[in-house]
């Protein structure tokens, strides 16, 4: 059978039985927020019932139409906001716990960088916000600025930056705490075409460097299917997790799998399942 067949396949009900390897597990997870109306105040059901079971250092990418809860779910697993019903656990631990050894890494869409810090006192930030040495770290710091390609841009501030440029800074502040997980929201959702791939590809390179677990929301499929083990496909009212398709392509991934037959063929096939 295909790679292509077999991964549709094995596309599996997204309630999976919970492993001792889960990074990342998200049980029967409800959340509603109060709305108000003309006619009065009602009740927005966000999600509802969401199971999911991420694999420790596996990439999930979540995908689904606006509004279907995709946000809402990474902030709770952020411990942004609090699930009425169900349970989180990275790495068999409440987020709280995880959050507060900075063993979490988080990159929104906006790279909210402060803009009166250089570079290398951005991505720092999280390591002086847990009360981690700075100074004995200048040397991972400057690591992680060659990862993200931005040596010699070390004491330049926002400002002085691109909008992908800054993407990066913000990324590389996500991993600076080497997280064992990592929450990316729509991370590249402002840049262009171009711009985007080439973050994809170095995205994927930064991952690869460590066992992070990692659950990605974005609205491009393509993206979706580069980069993740595995993508799983939500519904709106309520939001909720429709299918969990697996991704089969070894890594590392070249550039060229974009125009692939077969990879054009499973972005096929996971649009079908998001507008089906
Ligand atoms: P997505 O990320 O898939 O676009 P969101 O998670 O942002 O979707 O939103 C899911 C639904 O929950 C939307 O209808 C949104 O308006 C609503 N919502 C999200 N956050 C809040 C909030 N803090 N208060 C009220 N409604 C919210």
């Amino acid at each position: 059978m295909p790679a292509i067949l077999r991964a549709v396949s094995k596309s599996r009900a997204p309630e999976a039985a919970a492993t001792e390897a889960s990074g990342l597990l998200v049980e029967g997870v409800t959340k509603s927020f109060s709305k108000r109306t003309k006619q009065g105040n009602g009740v927005l059901q966000a999600l509802e019932a969401v199971s999911l079971d991420c694999a420790r250092g596996s990439l999930t990418a979540l995908i689904g139409p606006s509004g279907c809860g995709k946000s809402t779910l990474l902030r709770l697993v952020a411990g942004l906001e609090t699930p009425d019903a169900g349970t989180i656990a990275l790495n068999g631990e409440p987020v709280t716990k995880v959050r507060a050894r900075g063993d979490l890494g988080i990159a929104f869409q906006d790279p909210a960088l402060l803009p009166w810090r250089t570079v290398s006192e951005n991505i720092a930030l999280p390591l002086e916000i847990v009360g981690r040495p700075v100074a004995g770290l200048s040397s991972h710091i400057a690591t992680l600025i060659n990862l993200v390609g931005l040596s010699g841009f070390e004491n330049s501030l926002p400002g002085e930056l691109s909008g992908g440029m800054r993407q990066r800074v913000a990324i590389a502040r996500a991993i600076v705490t080497n997280p064992s997980v990592l929450l990316l929201d729509e991370p590249f959702g402002a840049l262009d075409q171009i711009l985007r791939r080439s973050m994809n590809l170095e995205l994927q390179r930064i991952w690869m460097g460590g066992k992070t677990t990692a659950l990605l929301v974005t609205h491009g499929i393509d993206e979706a299917v580069f980069l993740a083990d595995r993508v799983a496909v939500m519904k709106s009212r309520p939001g909720r997790i429709a299918a969990v398709v697996d991704i089969p392509f070894p890594r590392p991934r070249p550039e060229s799998l974009f125009s692939s037959e077969e990879f054009h063929r499973l972005c096929d096939r996971i649009a079908g399942l998001l507008h089906g």
